[in-house]
């Protein structure tokens, strides 16, 4: 492990410790202690369990037939946490690993270690703010992630300015304008680079129509403007034309990286498609004892999707805990246009949904599963497949892999 820090002072035992409470962490934390896991203890660094959810005030969380807002979701999964009978910390960050399943952390007691029997990694991921997407200009106040945005507006109640320009068209896109909205704020335009939104063809008209929101494809930021306080931004258009838009606030949305710190620090095999760290069908990474659950593996899919995987991953843990042995799978690639799927290894035995992304636009693809040159798997998706949206893949096909094989690959026939 790279990272190896001192054990801080006596170690602490606990059966499975739980990284991030976000949906993931806290789904699973549910399910294992409903199921009667005795000591199951989860760790967030921030001061409210939740995760996203905590901040996005508006709805699309829950249920479909009882539909909650973010902050009430994350409630709802706290409560369901805690009332179950596992422990919730927050103000407690994990730091490091001392041990194969023990890691350090700090909160408000001071430095402390914990090994735990199993650990489950829930821990998120973060939009690539301006700095690490590259963008020329100047550094001036004004600029946010929807993740900034969010917690600014909704949880503590500051002014932002007046005329944003939200750079993405995908899902968090949308949501960041409408609180860019819910602060008083006008949005001067949505910005993409590609040549169409990534979201409904609904959702896309109403923010243009009833909400006036213009769009602008085909177009990247090229410089921030502004001594101080944000300006401008000045948008090359694909065709070589250049624009420039007065505004006080920029918002750069989406462009997801897996919040992965830990895994790396424990030398976890990562993916090379995702970024997260490789996981089979039952949420085992490359480490025996730990597990990885939600974002962490396929930045960002939705906060059922997170929470769904948590609950599959308690089945697992529990397994682990009776002395199943840790399965090893094969890998599972994809090849371009296809981007990334997730679980990214496979095993006869697997039977979690996969999700992928594409990099261009495919009119109903049909996609192929194959092993060795043997065709395991071809469906065709019910709807077009867009960039920086779920694509998905059932399992249905997953106990004709042969373990002992070489990788499986999906593709576009
Ligand atoms: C702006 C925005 C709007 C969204 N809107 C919707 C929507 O309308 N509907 C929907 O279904 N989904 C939505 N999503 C997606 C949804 O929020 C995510 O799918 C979900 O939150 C993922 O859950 P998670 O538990 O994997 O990660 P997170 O919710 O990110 O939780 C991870 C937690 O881990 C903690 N953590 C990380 N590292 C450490 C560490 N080292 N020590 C301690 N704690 C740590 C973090 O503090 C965080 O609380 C939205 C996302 C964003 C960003």
């Amino acid at each position: 492990m790279s990272g190896l820090r001192e054990v801080a002072g006596a170690v602490r035992h606990v059966d499975v410790l739980v990284v991030g409470a976000g949906p993931a962490g806290l789904a699973a934390a549910a399910r294992l202690a409903a199921a009667g896991t005795r000591r199951v203890e989860v760790l967030d660094r921030e001061q409210q369990a939740g995760g996203v959810p905590r901040h996005c005030a508006h709805g699309g969380f829950g249920p479909w037939l009882h539909p909650l807002t973010g902050p009430a979701y994350a409630r709802l999964l706290t409560r369901a946490a805690v009332r179950a009978g596992a422990v919730v910390r927050t103000g407690v960050t994990a730091l490091d690993w001392a041990g194969p399943s023990t890691l350090t952390a700090v909160g408000r007691g001071g430095p402390e270690t914990i090994e735990a029997r199993a650990v489950v990694l829930a821990t998120g991921a973060r939009e690539r703010p301006r700095t690490a997407r590259l963008v020329p200009g100047t550094r001036p106040a004004g600029v946010y992630t929807t993740g900034e945005l969010q917690q600014a507006v909704h949880l503590y109640g500051q002014r932002i300015g007046s005329r944003a320009v939200v750079i993405g068209a995908e899902e968090v896109s949308y949501a960041a304008a409408d609180t860019v909205r819910a602060a008083g704020a006008e949005v001067v335009a949505m910005v993409t680079d590609l040549p169409q939104a990534q979201v409904s063809p609904g959702r896309a008209l109403n923010a243009r129509l009833r909400q006036g929101i213009p769009l602008l494809t085909d177009a990247m930021v090229d410089e921030l403007v502004g001594r101080g306080r944000l300006s401008a931004v000045r948008l090359r258009h694909h065709d070589g034309r250049t624009t420039v838009l007065r505004c006080d606030i920029a918002v750069f949305t989406g462009d997801f990286v897996p919040e992965r710190e830990l895994a790396r620090r424990g030398d976890l095999v990562l993916d090379a498609g995702t970024r997260g760290p490789a996981v089979d069908g039952g949420l085992h990474t490359s480490r025996p004892g730990v597990f990885a659950v939600g974002s962490v593996l396929h930045p960002a899919e939705s906060a059922a999707t997170a929470a769904r995987e948590g609950a599959h991953a308690a089945d697992a843990v529990r397994r682990r805990l009776t002395g199943d042995a840790w399965p090893t799978g094969v890998p599972l690639t994809v090849a371009a246009p296809l981007r990334w799927i997730a679980p990214n290894r496979v095993t006869p035995a697997d039977e979690l949904p996969y999700v992928l992304r594409t990099t261009i636009s495919l009119h109903r693809p049909v996609l192929q599963v194959t092993q060795d040159d043997r065709l395991l798997h071809r469906s065709r998706s019910l709807r077009t497949a867009l960039p920086n949206r779920t694509v998905t893949l059932t399992a249905s096909w997953t106990h004709r892999v042969d373990a002992g094989g070489g990788p499986v690959r999906v593709t576009v026939a």
